[in-house]
């Protein structure tokens, strides 16, 4: 057997350069390296004739250098062409201050180059693709793997990593399922499922590959949430809270009327609160659907029942928020609610630790600062956590093991259909609120292109001119922060500048101190912002309801999911409120997924397509199309 606990220095063409950098991705042991899984495939296998390729293509040619490299100093670069023949086309290739590229290629030679080709005007070229000598067989030539990546590490280098390290452990690997599972189910040994999800031959070993582990990790986590299951349907420890304490008090006082669904909830959590048994529920509901209300009108249960409250939200942005809207409400009840995150000064965070110890503090709304361990609390009786996909179950755990047995309320507002929740929730109850309140107007969604531009400006100046505020999302490019903070910054200042040089226009990322974006957000919500030119850091559960416009850049970047999520920050007050959705890809996936946008604003019937649309059978083909440019530097 092989030592899979190795620390990852040891594996051949692993430096202590190279260490650090795969830390980061979370590759600590050789066990992390050969499980570090590729995020797709290229199929880099087959090259094609020159003559046969389409404009704006990726495609693998395989091309013989009929001139070495020519450096041409540009402004501020350096650019080095090549001139290569395939079919007996001429091809030229580009690429940026890579002067080490001047001594590589000889005439004569034969490359394989991957990237995407060019047509102008009938001459071919590629920029900065992908090459190896023909033959070789490593980074072209077959299907290769695309890995999830942080800055500093290359494609290239972590396949060749993770190939050695996979060379290393074939064959030695100990079978983790049991033979009478792998007979049944016809599943692929441990060795070559490894082995080939890092290297297919084809799709369909792919395809068997993956099945087995997928099939392995769905049974460990099945068998494990059975059994926390057990453990919680026996336990009769939880906290029986006041049942004279009535939810309708704070019904009854709210400015308007709940929603059916919200009521049947709260329903469902007040028995689970007067039970013996400790409640364990996931809330979901649509963005706007109205779950904060719900946690409110439970804190105020718990606290009129003699215990404290911890809301445990992931940015400091929407725990402001959520600190607001808890006073809002409770104030009148003699509530006292404090806020901690991250950015308050040491001397402030110690003050609310002591009162939270001394029990001072009836409801506490922060972020992970909540966690750490020397918060504690008096007596915790109900823990609420938003937005849960952005929380570990460890951190949910470490939050409920400050309290004795306290009740917790898991919020999400991803929509998925209840069958995948019991998968994946299945240690919770389930309440789902399915129904928005009845002041919610249709979020009108375009999908329009870059042609059409000048026509959108015009309508974000007609909103603001109505006194309206507008958001503009940014992808973040997965892989790359640098290029994240370039793509807000620049287009931020290109509208400041040209466009929209007569409003305030501001721009939020997630680099920014908590500070920073929290009062950004702050001026954005007191409409001294009109424009907010932001990475998707406000994607969550921020709400202004007088910013009735969403734009989204590149929205062929995002999933339907997030897509939605986003489209959820406007439509929350009075006014008619707008989605438009720029994109420029031409692929099929992309253009379903803006249709489905602009059909429906059912988050259910939404999250259901985006199984649909990712569902498996797509991975060799044109899902992913990216921007394979930077791979050899
Ligand atoms: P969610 O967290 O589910 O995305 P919120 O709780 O933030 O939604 O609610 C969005 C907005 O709708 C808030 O301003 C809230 O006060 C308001 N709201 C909640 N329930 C109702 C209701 N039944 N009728 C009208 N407005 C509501
Ligand atoms: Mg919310």
């Amino acid at each position: 057997m092989v030592e899979l606990n190795k620390e990852v220095q040891y594996v051949k063409n692993v430096g202590p350069n190279r260490v650090k950098l795969l830390n980061k991705l979370n590759i600590y042991t050789l066990q992390d390296l050969i499980t570090y899984f590729p995020r797709t495939y290229e199929n880099r296998g087959i090259s094609k004739n020159i003559s046969e390729c389409e404009n704006e293509e990726e495609v693998l040619i395989t091309a013989v250098v009929i001139r070495g490299v020519n450096e041409i100093f540009a402004r501020r670069m350096k650019i080095y062409k090549l001139i290569v023949k395939n079919d007996d086309i001429p091809i030229t290739i580009t690429w940026y201050n890579q002067s080490y590229l001047k001594k590589i290629f000889k005439v004569g030679d034969i490359y394989n180059f991957y990237g995407k080709i060019e047509i102008k005007n009938g001459k071919y070229e590629m920029q900065s693709p992908v090459f190896e000598q023909s033959g070789i067989n490593k980074n072209t030539g077959r299907i290769v793997p695309i890995y999830p990546l942080t800055y500093g590490v290359t494609q290239n280098v972590l396949r060749k990593i993770i190939e050695t390290g996979v060379k290393e452990t074939y064959g030695h690997l100990e079978e983790t399922l049991p033979k009478f599972i792998l007979e049944k189910y016809k599943l692929m040994g441990l060795n070559d499922a490894i082995k080939k999800v890092h290297f297919p031959e084809n799709a369909d070993e792919y395809l068997k590959a993956r099945y087995r582990l997928v099939f392995e990790e769905l049974l460990i986590f099945q068998l494990a949430i059975l059994r926390l299951r057990e453990q919680y349907k026996a336990d009769k420890n939880g906290i029986e809270f006041d049942k004279n304490i009535n939810m309708s008090d704070v019904i009854n006082s709210l400015p308007f009327n709940l929603t059916k669904a919200q009521l049947r909830v709260l329903e469902e959590i007040d028995n689970d609160m007067e039970s013996k048994k400790t409640m364990n529920r996931l809330l979901q509901g649509d963005v706007g659907s109205g779950k904060t209300i719900v946690a409110e009108i439970a804190s105020h249960k718990a606290v009129k029942s003699g215990y404290q409250v911890a809301v445990l939200v992931p940015t400091s942005i929407l725990a402001t928020q959520h600190f607001e809207n808890f006073k809002n409400t409770l104030n009148k009840f003699d509530i006292k609610i404090e806020l901690l995150i991250s950015s308050m000064t040491k001397k402030q965070k110690n003050l609310i630790k002591e009162k939270l110890a001394n029990g001072e503090i009836d409801i506490i709304i922060g972020t992970h600062a909540l966690i750490e361990e020397d918060v504690t609390f008096k007596k915790l009786g109900l823990v609420v956590t938003d937005e849960q996909h952005r929380f570990g179950v460890k951190q949910r755990a470490d939050i409920v093991a400050k309290g004795k047995n306290p009740d917790v309320i898991v919020m999400s507002a991803t929509p998925i259909p209840r069958t995948l929740a019991l998968i994946l929730y299945g240690d919770l109850d389930i309440s789902i609120i399915d129904e928005l309140p009845p002041n919610r107007k249709k979020i009108d969604t375009f999908a329009i292109g870059k042609k059409e531009e000048e026509r959108l400006y015009g309508f974000i100046k007609k909103q603001i001119e109505d006194g309206r505020q507008c958001y503009i999302v940014c992808p973040m490019v997965e892989e790359n922060e640098e290029q994240d903070l370039k793509s807000v910054l620049e287009l931020w200042e290109k509208l400041k500048q040209d466009v929209f040089s007569q409003y305030n226009i501001e721009y939020l990322h997630g680099k920014m101190k908590s500070k920073e974006k929290d009062d950004i957000m702050l001026r954005f919500k007191n409409g001294q912002i009109d424009i907010l030119v932001s990475t998707t850091v406000i994607e969550v559960g921020v709400d202004v309801p007088n910013a009735n416009l969403m734009v989204i850049e590149n929205a062929e970047r995002f999933g339907l999911a997030a897509l939605h999520q986003l489209r959820g920050r406007v439509g929350r007050g009075e006014y008619k409120s707008y989605c438009i959705l720029k994109y420029e890809s031409q692929s099929k996936i992309a253009r379903e997924r803006m249709k489905i946008m602009c059909q429906t604003n059912d988050g259910f019937l939404i999250s259901e397509k985006d199984l649909e649309l990712r569902g498996s059978g797509d991975f060799f083909g044109t899902a992913q199309h990216r921007n394979t440019g930077n791979e050899n530097s």
